[in-house]
């Protein structure tokens, strides 16, 4: 990587760390899901509106370093107005590209600011913290559609 794209990432993800975006709580949150990376000490809570089975709304509160702020912040641009499959897809992307492995959709996705958090792979400590936004996110829903699944099935009975 030059000089300049590392500057250019760098100023990125400290753009997004001094001012993260998704920060408006939202009101009626169908999903809540908080996540923690003890060992860095980031703590994250997110929540999202969901009207079918369409992110609406991202709401996202990062305490911790620079990198997991960045990547919540991130999050919160790309995911809202996705649907929820869509979403799944992003974040499969978004750790397959973190993690350094093959992914046949990782040329496909619009990355935006993501494309700054790429260099995040070679430093194995830090991937924990780019990663934490998007593992909650993806426990959050997949909880919102068990929960979804199961009161469908309680009201049918
Ligand atoms: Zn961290």
């Amino acid at each position: 990587m030059s000089d300049n794209l590392r500057d250019l990432y760098r100023d990125i993800i400290m753009d997004h760390y001094r001012y993260p975006r998704g920060k408006k709580e939202i009101d009626d949150a169908s999903v809540k899901s908080e996540g923690k990376n003890p060992s860095c000490g980031d703590e994250i809570k997110l929540s999202l509106k969901i009207d079918d089975d369409r992110v609406k709304e991202v709401s996202v509160s990062c305490q911790g370093c620079a990198i997991s702020v960045a990547s919540g912040s991130i999050l919160s641009e790309l995911v809202v107005e996705k649907d929820l499959d869509e979403v799944k897809k992003i974040a499969r992307i978004v750790k397959s590209m973190l993690k350094g492995e093959e992914d046949p959709d990782l040329g496909k996705l619009e990355m935006g600011d993501l494309e700054a958090l790429q260099g995040v792979k070679d430093f194995p400590v830090r991937i924990k913290c780019a990663l934490l936004s998007w593992t909650t996110l993806i426990e959050g829903i997949e909880s919102w559609q068990n929960s979804e699944e199961f009161e469908v099935s309680t009201t049918e009975n």
